[in-house]
């Protein structure tokens, strides 16, 4: 308790353009490692850049969620360095004057409600990728993320702890993929983090020696990494057995540890000056306003609506709205099977369960949400039966199956008819006589058992209510 962590953050997050900064080249994830290349991302000499404007825009929405002051006119710089990765020996960033500046972000702590001030936002380009080859005991470079765009958001040093790091980090992705500025895929790497960080003693209003954690995509490795690293920092301090030097650190998973990369540069290392090719962008009233005008439902808004006017439980609401994805396909769901809470029951309970059992994340969910629609609504209207709808939602999912005509195809149709139930009921309850008898004296558990039987003869496609009343029934007549 002596001491106290100081850390400042630095998130990089790809914004949702179709192409890339400075050309035209697709600047989707996953594609073919060269694919989306051309002459100007590949860094020929004498290759024309031209500013995109949707990144300008994404770059405006994400100060105006954060609360930022929108420079007038804001310009690209050359930061430079020579990596592999680099093929221009430049990154094209903003130093002078970025999109944005001073804004501040909401977090809820275990100590109530906290603001996190940010010193600015800039845009600038991704470098590209080396991947080591051990066999061939060679390097090779994919120039797909060359210049792909990403914005930065420089925070000033306010956190405290990991817990409020990584309450950051959450509602920075909740504002900014609700605001369609970025997915903020942390596993696929576009949103990524570096934490400075350093300890000084509690009361003390000078800043200690900091080191820089570089490049962490996950919650878990973050949080993992800032214990570990200003425990470090602290022994170091206390035992005097280690000299604190400003470097550059990189978080090493597997054995829990952060490890030296190098010596933390200056930013004069870089030699930062103007892009002469980049003229300056000047943002007026009207384009800000068109953006704020564009921006989409938020996360708190939504929230709203569904605990409001849609009436959800704020459990429901809260899951849903936790997710930019969830809350998509719940709204489209609704354009075709417009109620609430049924809707949210089979997003929160079928969905997200059957996506659990595939290993994926809410957010990788893509489904069908028409298909997804009629599948509630057969359920719904009583065509089939819940468990037949179940089982249907895994191939509407993968294979987007149309349910309608695969129950049609497939038989599935749910078997409401007492005499044919009836007849099955008695059926199990001639050959299962000794469950019977167990139930007679008391075991209230065969009951499942015996409606188990039943629908199993059905092939699981019994109304389950005819199937309750009937067995109550004729268990009764029984004695
Ligand atoms: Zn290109």
């Amino acid at each position: 308790m002596k001491y106290e962590v100081v850390m400042g953050l630095e998130v990089h997050v790809e914004l949702s353009t179709n192409s890339k900064l400075f050309c035209s080249c697709p600047a989707h994830f996953g594609a073919e490692a060269n694919e989306n290349v051309c002459p100007a991302c590949a860094g020929m000499p004498g290759m024309p850049a031209v500013t995109n404007k949707r990144a300008v825009e994404l770059g405006i929405a994400a100060g105006l969620v954060t609360g930022s002051e929108i420079a007038r006119t804001m310009t690209f710089d050359k930061k430079n360095y020579f990596y592999p990765d680099l093929p221009t020996g430049y990154q094209i960033t903003q130093w002078y004057a970025p999109v944005c500046r001073n804004g501040r972000v909401e977090i809820e702590t275990g100590k109530g409600k906290k603001h996190i001030t940010l010193k600015q936002i800039h845009i600038e380009e991704d470098a590209g990728k080396l991947v080591h080859d051990n066999r061939a005991g060679a390097s090779l470079v994919d120039f797909n993320r060359t210049s792909v765009p990403l914005i930065e958001i420089v925070s000033n040093p306010d956190f405290r702890s990991a817990g409020e790091v990584t309450a950051y980090l959450a509602k920075l992705r909740s504002l900014l993929s609700f605001a369609g500025v970025s997915d903020c895929k942390m596993q696929e790497g576009s949103m990524r983090c570096d934490v400075n960080i350093s300890v000084r003693e509690r009361g003390s209003d000078k800043l200690g020696t900091r080191t820089e954690i570089k490049n962490m995509n996950s919650l878990k490795a973050i949080a993992a990494a800032i214990e570990y690293e200003s425990g470090r920092q602290i022994d170091a301090l206390e035992t005097g057995c280690e000299v604190l030097v400003q470097e550059t650190r990189r978080w090493d998973d597997d054995r829990g540890e952060t490890f030296s990369m190098r010596e933390k540069e200056d930013a004069t290392d870089y030699r930062y000056f103007p892009d002469p090719e980049l003229m300056p962008v000047v943002i007026d009233d009207e384009w800000i306003e068109s953006v704020r005008a564009g921006l989409p439902e938020m996360a708190h808004e939504k929230y709203q609506r569904l605990t409001g006017e849609l009436g959800l439980s704020e459990y429901d609401s809260n899951i849903i709205t936790g997710s930019k994805n969830l809350s998509d396909i719940f709204d489209e769901t609704m354009k075709y099977f417009p109620k609430p809470k049924e809707a949210a029951n089979w997003i929160i309970t079928e969905l997200l369960s059957v996506a659990k059992g595939d290993n994926k994340g809410e957010d990788d969910i893509k489904i069908d949400c028409r298909q997804f629609a009629k599948l509630m609504e057969l359920v719904d209207n009583k065509t089939i039966n819940r468990g037949v709808g179940k089982k249907l939602l895994l191939p509407v999912w993968k294979e987007g199956i149309d349910p309608a005509a695969y129950v049609k195809e497939n038989k599935l149709g749910m078997v409401s008819d007492t005499d044919q139930i009836g007849e099955i009921i008695r059926q199990v309850l001639e050959e299962e006589a000794d469950s019977v008898s167990d139930y007679k004296n008391g075991n209230q558990k065969v009951y499942g058992f015996l409606v188990g039987r039943v629908m199993k003869k059905l092939a699981g496609k019994a109304d389950p209510q005819v199937v309750n009343k009937l067995l109550a029934e004729m268990l009764a007549q029984n004695e």
